[in-house]
């Protein structure tokens, strides 16, 4: 989501001319769009701000904005903190930036603008051409959590569930379609949980999937990140009828264990996660499943433990992200007695490992077959490209005759486990 709003910071900066550069002692403003979902993304923005104070020593000196989720968890602390700081704007306000930055121009007197603000964020965003796409591009269709999982502190710096109008997104996805995206990745923080009324209509996200799986030059639709309490019998069943939509889910357990599901507040519990798993084979056999886990939650016990690699075995997850817990300020589980450091990186290494073997295996799968690919961009300097399987694996490979969004059939000849590697059709007398 963060990349969706740093390209969306970024077309509303244009607007007063501001562009982008890799010089960074010639910058005359630093955004700093920032994320606080892991431990120490605080001290980090601290760090950053350390070296563009360094950088700036004995010259003039930048305007500097933190944006994202540390600014509104922080707030006015980060300048208290930090006098170099100017201004804090938070993730449902950054709409206001282009007026928060001519009025700081005119006053010289620090902002703060944490305000939740996102109906009209997203109605001020409309005005505003999405122009930082890719093949594949995010469009966010929800913001915020009502669910308080007991770890998470997305709650309190997204606010509660917002679904944008469902007419709003059709339309930011035709533009960019015909902008040249071929490939749309709908975001949200549970973008299932995407519920919207229009004249006593409800739209969920299987009325916006059916939708855009009309648009004709639209190939690929994906969405990311559910929730298992709304893996709706409507959205499994869009596996079966949409398809434009990529058969790979993106759902979080966190743990395989009950007990830690429970004090987790995950609201759902191992049965039910199984359960899905089935109903989606049956709406699409070819599915596959990634996942995130949470190893060494408070109390997480050795047969916890036990019970997610279980799990993992069980359902045998791909592309899935694993950490250790990390207790964030202000949520019930920062409360909570740690586990030992030594036994959750011990746990970690066995979890990342069996993953491992999975996505080993999963790459291994596909050597010598054919895979469809959908070509994201032509490597620099190389006769390769690059592109993703339907599964979102990561492909390079070498041909002379392919163009960034078509779909072309690679054959893969080597893998590792982040990715895999292939040939496409190379024609030896491309016509001059
Ligand atoms: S559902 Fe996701 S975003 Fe919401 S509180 Fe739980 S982990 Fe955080």
């Amino acid at each position: 989501m963060n990349e969706y709003d740093s390209n969306r910071i970024y077309d509303l900066v244009s607007r007063i001319g501001f562009i982008k550069t890799d010089n960074k002692k010639n910058a005359d403003c630093f955004i700093l769009n920032t994320c606080h979902i892991r431990d120490k993304s605080t001290e980090k923005v601290y760090h950053e701000i350390g070296r563009v104070k360094k950088n700036f020593k004995n010259l003039k000196k930048p305007l500097v904005i933190i944006s994202g989720c540390v600014a509104q968890a922080e707030s006015e602390e980060m300048i208290k903190r930090e006098p170099f700081i100017d201004m804090v704007i938070g993730p449902q306000s950054y709409h206001k930036i282009v007026d928060l930055i001519l009025k700081y121009q005119r006053k010289k007197q620090k902002i703060i603008e944490t305000e939740f603000d996102v109906v009209k964020k997203f109605d001020e965003l409309q005005k505003v051409p999405n122009l930082q796409n890719k093949i594949s591009s995010y469009v966010t269709i929800q913001e915020g959590c009502d669910k308080f999982c007991h770890f998470c502190v997305v709650p309190y710096t997204r606010g509660p569930e917002y679904s944008r109008p469902i007419q709003q997104i059709i339309d930011e996805v035709n533009k960019l379609v015909n902008r040249g995206v071929r490939e749309v990745i709908l975001i949200g923080q549970n973008v299932n949980a995407y519920n919207f009324y229009l004249n006593n209509k409800n739209y969920k996200l299987s009325s916006i999937i059916k939708e855009l799986n009309k648009i004709e030059k639209l190939k690929r639709i994906r969405f990311t990140t559910s929730h298992p309490k709304d893996m709706s019998e409507d959205l499994i069943n869009c596996y079966k009828e949409c398809d434009k939509l990529m058969p790979i889910l993106h759902l979080p357990i966190q743990s395989g264990s009950d007990k830690i599901l429970k004090l987790m507040n995950r609201k759902h519990n191992r049965k039910y996660y199984l359960l899905i798993m089935d109903k989606l084979k049956k709406a699409n056999i070819d599915i596959k499943i990634s996942s995130d886990f949470i190893v060494g939650y408070p109390s997480e016990s050795e047969k916890d433990f036990v019970d997610t690699i279980n799990l993992i075995k069980d359902v045998g997850f791909i592309n899935s992200y694993s950490f250790i817990f990390s207790p964030r300020p202000g949520t019930p589980a920062a409360e909570r007695e740690l586990n030992s450091i030594d036994i959750n990186k011990k746990r970690l290494k066995i979890l990342q490992d069996t993953l491992e073997e999975f996505q080993l295996k999963e790459n291994k799968h596909n050597v010598q077959k054919y895979c469809e690919v959908l070509v994201e961009n032509k490597l620099d300097g190389q006769e390769k490209y690059f592109g993703r399987t339907k599964y979102m694996t990561p492909v390079k490979f070498e041909s002379n005759s392919c163009n960034p969004g078509e779909i072309v059939n690679v054959k893969i000849i080597s893998f590792n486990k982040n990715g895999l590697f292939g040939l496409h059709e190379i024609k030896k007398n491309k016509a001059a």
